[in-house]
């Protein structure tokens, strides 16, 4: 019987741990169980990691308790995590840690059959076999792609594919087909998408395909919930996942088939520790399977085009749209020239108000666009010129109408409006910038008769309000639906035969080097929404930068004409996909004190490798944020595994002065 236990636990501390066991746990003891085990005058959860008969250390501790009759954690499971731990700095324990449930992680033993006994009904039953939808006959085009996939389910090789299909091309059906196949092999499948949120018509066509078999695991739901479907997912009893980045980490045994939808989008990276990216995540758990990854999106992340162009990823495009509806036209309105023409900045042009007015007429529905929340972005003294600013963040705070606040989008913290200057006491207040509610209401200013609805995370906060907006557009009984990028995506409405982009140089302005992807995704995938239906569609972007070539590749729905530009770009700048960025973010409560400590380790990053391309300090782009203030230092380079090594060998001789916080950011998705 081994003497000794090797444990991980959910700590920032990156190595494992010796504990002895006690003769009592021969033959209960096991890898991939959890432990109750003293350390540091404290009682934690332990995860069993490995055996052995020596110890590393002269004195061991025992373990107090094995908590799991059977291992929670099967071997490929240990190797997925294993493998995050060694790619996004952080402790093995912690990377478990991301990838079970939270009454898991914190010990709780009994939980299920507490829960069994009292909600026996599976989430998904009531769906009867009866009210499943039937596969689609597949076009040419869907065909071949099934084709192409179902060779690496079938021979159980690992193989990742881009799916780059236009919206509404059929990528849904491809993956609903490809499941179908994994199935009859008696294996399992998960698909993960951006926000259950704000996917529900794809989570409701899984579920009215597969009835029960599927299991919807999302953040929202309950620890019990949760538990519930882990349960029921390990037993073998759902055989599919749908859910957000986490479910990557689902517990099957006999995995067939992994599928990303809307792979560029930026919420498969967790920006809390660990800082793993789902889509590698999910690259490396289908090559420890050896079954295929499909990546699916109608706008490729620059990464991913670019591997697929290189041969890493196969490629398959899917060209035309679902009984070869036609794409909306999209027409670009200037800005400017309105402005000049009418001299005063207006928030709708002619056009967009004259084209909304006609689909109203038409009996048709409108969305409009506007990434950005609030009614006004700020408020403005005009005397002095104040920005009225949060006390914790360096950030703006914005308008809030209905609330009647001034409200931080980052921390929450919240005042009155003034009604006079705070600095200068004035009463020159004025309001600028504009956010979602601000539209709503000229819509409904000059509209009157139409009814309107607004979805962004203002509207949504309430459990269900989702479902009741989605629902009464649905219904027709609501016209004009204004949201954020909340609407953007996966929405399929066919009576939406217009779709408005208030500005779309919201997110062209944000300094990172991915906005121009960002906006042209945005742009491609909100145009996506309209033209649905038999009577075609008409998008109308208005922007001051008519001119960008993210604006005019999204207006012509061209992919290849984006990819080629920004690719340059990417390669002139040295940014991914040609190298790889990890960002390092000092932190401290003192301006001072966070500079001197982000100056000393970047200095000790170059004195441990003067070739090492080390950008900063710099100030992060927010540079304070719930009060404290940060400092980036950027590493790029060609090869991760030795910036890694030379970032954990610095850091681990590093003196961090008392107060001041390191993050590690591996191939962050934001500045
Ligand atoms: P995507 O995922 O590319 O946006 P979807 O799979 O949602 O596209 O397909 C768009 C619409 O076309 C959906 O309403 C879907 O049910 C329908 N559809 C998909 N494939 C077919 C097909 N082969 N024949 C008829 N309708 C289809
Ligand atoms: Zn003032
Ligand atoms: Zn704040």
């Amino acid at each position: 019987m081994p003497k000794f236990a090797e444990i991980a636990i959910a700590l920032p501390i990156d190595r494992i741990f010796h504990y002895s066991v006690p003769e009592k746990y021969d033959g209960y003891i096991a890898v991939g169980k959890r432990v109750f085990v003293p350390f540091q005058n404290r009682t934690i959860v332990g995860y069993v990691v490995g055996l052995s008969d020596a110890a590393d250390v002269k004195e061991t501790k025992a373990i107090i308790s094995i908590i799991d009759a059977e291992p929670i954690l099967s071997g490929e499971l240990l190797k997925l995590t294993k493998w995050v731990k060694d790619n996004y700095f952080c402790s093995w324990g912690e990377a478990i840690g991301a990838a079970i449930p939270s009454g898991i992680k914190k010990g709780k033993a009994e939980i299920g059959r507490r829960i069994s006994a009292k909600e026996q009904k599976d989430p998904c039953a009531d769906k009867a076999d009866s009210a499943r939808s039937v596969p689609h006959i597949l076009t040419e085009e869907q065909g071949q792609a099934l084709k192409t996939i179902a060779e690496c389910i079938d021979s159980k090789v690992h193989k990742t594919f881009l799916l780059h299909g236009i919206t509404a091309s059929g990528k849904t059906e491809v993956y609903l087909q490809a499941i179908d196949r994994v199935l009859a092999r008696s294996a399992q499948a998960i698909m993960l998408v951006p926000e259950i949120a704000l996917t529900p018509q794809t989570i409701e066509r899984f579920v009215s395909r597969f009835g029960e078999q599927v299991a919807v695991v999302h953040s929202k739901l309950t620890p019990a919930k949760r538990f519930l479907e882990w349960k029921r997912i390990k037993d073998g009893r759902a055989r599919i996942v749908v859910g957000a980045r986490s479910a990557v980490f689902s517990p099957m045994d006999n995995l067939g088939l992994v599928i990303i939808d809307e792979e560029h989008e930026t919420t498969y990276k967790q920006d809390d520790v660990p800082r793993y990216h789902a889509r590698e995540v999910a690259e490396e758990r289908s090559r420890l399977n050896n079954c295929p990854l499909i990546l699916g999106t109608a706008t490729p992340s620059l990464e991913s085009y670019h591997k697929a162009k290189n041969g890493v990823y196969k490629l398959i495009k899917i060209t035309k749209r679902i009984e070869e509806r036609l794409l909306p036209k999209v027409k670009i309105v200037d800005m400017r020239m309105e402005l000049a023409a009418r001299r005063k900045v207006a928030i709708f042009s002619k056009v967009l108000l004259d084209a909304i007015d006609k689909a109203l007429k038409n009996g048709k529905q409108v969305i409009i666009f506007l990434n950005r929340r609030g009614f006004s972005t700020f408020l403005n003294c005009k005397r002095c010129g104040l920005v009225l600013k949060c006390k914790r963040c360096d950030t703006v705070l914005v308008y809030h109408f209905e609330e009647k606040n001034l409200l931080c989008h980052y921390c929450g913290y919240h005042i009155p409006p003034p009604d006079i200057c705070p600095k200068c006491r004035s009463g020159y207040i004025r309001y600028f910038g504009l956010g979602t509610e601000r539209v709503e209401s000229e819509i409904s200013r000059n509209f009157s008769h139409a009814r309107i609805a607004r979805m962004d995370s203002d509207t949504t906060s309430k459990r269900g309000s989702h479902d009741r907006i989605l629902g009464e557009f649905k219904s027709g009984n609501v016209k004009v639906l204004v949201g954020t990028q909340m609407i953007a995506k996966g929405l399929d409405f066919p009576q939406v035969t217009l779709v408005g982009v208030v500005s779309a140089d919201v997110t062209l302005n944000i300094p990172d080097f991915r906005a121009s992807e960002r906006t042209f995704n945005l742009l491609t995938q909100v145009a996506g929404r309209a033209g649905r239906g038999e009577d075609g569609g008409e998008v109308i972007v208005q922007t001051y930068a008519p001119g960008h070539y993210a604006i005019l590749a999204a207006a012509k729905h061209d992919y290849e004409k984006f990819y080629a530009e920004e690719i340059v770009a990417r390669k002139e700048l040295s940014f991914p996909p040609f190298v790889n960025l990890i960002k390092v973010t000092v932190r401290a409560r003192a301006d001072e004190i966070a500079l001197k400590a982000a100056t000393n380790l970047a200095e000790a990053i170059r004195a441990e490798d003067r070739s090492a391309m080390v950008g900063g300090p710099a100030p992060a782009p927010i540079a304070r944020m719930r009060g404290y203030f940060r400092h980036n230092i950027m590493l790029k380079g060609t090869d991760k595994a030795a910036m890694c090594a030379l970032l954990k060998k610095t850091l681990g001789s590093f003196r961090k002065p008392h107060g001041v916080l390191v993050a590690v950011d591996v191939d962050p998705v934001s500045m």
